[in-house]
């Protein structure tokens, strides 16, 4: 859709990146780190500084202690951070429990392990899971649950009553959790983002995988990473050390420095986007759209069912040729492709853009 978006002039809303600028400060740090000559190699690790910064903030938002010794590895993005440990922990002949709608990232890395993905959907609105399903889907076979959350894209944060489902159930199992936290900080309406690293058992056997990308508004840097137990830790590096080696220092010291200076930067991450959900939700109202509830993340699903019973991938397809917009459907991120017709708009824009792009979906709806 971006590529589309980009040949056609459509005005792109689909894909997760911010279209403003990034705070000059930060832009600044990263500058001086060139500047300063931290340009060759960092640590296979990552930089000190930048994992010392790590810990401090999981400590000041989940209240847990991370060695950023041996807990924390940086990675390029949180991407590789998920193909690393999917590497590290899957096996030919094993299996990865993933629930659709997924990020379109796991399955490849699963396969190229030669595991399979056990895909479990969810269903909308509500996108919850079925735990009894899921002890019927793990075996003794099963490496790896992957969980989403907050969920990107059904928008979704998960409970801790679901972290206490899921620890309950591996307890008997030599099965760990990758736990894909990347919108840690975008959560809305006062709820709180609770990490599996929150959780004593769930600790134990998981990786938890961030991204700077998303928490400072810098998708291009492609600075993530995975925290772990040293035990976890020590069989995920020994991936990450040949694949990676290690990632781009300048940035590393440059956000480094910049969480010194601003270490609460994350904290209005919520406030900022949850205005930004509320603006496109206004701008939408009365038009026939339905914007379900958005609990998390920088994503808010449009529901096009009042106006059209297409399906959502030729809706999307009508709507970039018609509107000029560029949005994501849904049913793709399944396996089996449910008959939906949801599409995933991005709120990690202007508020001139969601206007714009809220026009645009109106004389449409108007259209149709
Ligand atoms: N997981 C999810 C759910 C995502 O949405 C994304 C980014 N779109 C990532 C992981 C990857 O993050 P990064 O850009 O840091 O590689």
């Amino acid at each position: 859709m971006s590529r589309r978006a980009a040949q056609t002039g459509a005005l792109n809303i689909g894909q997760g990146f911010p279209d403003y600028p990034i705070d000059p400060d930060l832009a600044a740090c990263a500058t001086r780190a060139m500047q300063e000559g931290r340009n060759q190699y960092a640590p296979m690790e990552g930089v000190m500084e930048l994992r010392e910064a790590i810990a401090a903030k999981l400590r000041d938002t989940q209240g847990v202690g991370v060695d950023p010794v041996n807990e924390i590895t940086l990675t390029c993005g949180g991407t590789e951070a998920l193909f690393s440990a999917i590497q590290a922990f899957v096996s030919s002949g094993e299996n990865v429990v993933v629930f659709d709608p997924a990020y379109d990232a796991y399955e490849p890395a699963v396969r190229l392990a030669g595991g399979q993905c056990r895909r479990i959907p969810l269903a909308p609105p509500d996108f919850r899971i079925d735990w009894r399903r899921v002890a019927g889907t793990i075996d003794d076979r099963t490496r790896l649950v992957i969980l989403n959350n907050p969920h990107n894209p059904a928008c979704t944060i998960a409970t801790r009553e679901d972290l206490e489902q899921l620890a309950q159930l591996l307890r008997p199992r030599d099965c760990r959790v990758l736990a894909d936290e990347v919108y840690e900080h975008v959560v809305f309406d006062g709820r709180q983002h609770v990490s599996v690293l929150a959780h004593p058992e769930l600790r134990e056997r998981s990786l938890a995988v961030f991204s700077f990308g998303k928490t400072l508004h810098v998708t291009g840097w492609r600075v993530g990473y995975c925290v772990a137990s040293a035990a976890l830790t020590h069989e995920f590096r020994k991936v990450h050390q040949f694949n990676t080696f290690s990632i781009v220092a300048p940035l590393q010291h440059g956000i480094a420095a910049y969480l010194q200076h601003r270490p609460s930067s994350w904290q209005d991450l919520s406030g900022f986007f949850q205005r930004k959900r509320d603006l496109l939700r206004n701008a939408l109202q009365g038009t026939g759209f339905v914007l379900p509830a958005a609990q998390g993340t920088y994503f808010q699903l449009l529901d096009y069912s009042a106006l059209s019973r297409e399906a959502d991938v030729d809706f999307a397809d009508r709507l970039i040729r018609a509107a000029g917009l560029a949005t994501i459907p849904l049913s793709p991120f399944y396996r089996d492709r449910p008959q939906l017709m949801l599409l995933r708009l991005c709120i990690a824009k202007q508020d001139a853009t969601l206007l714009d792009a809220a026009e645009r979906l109106q004389t449409f709806a108007v259209a149709a």
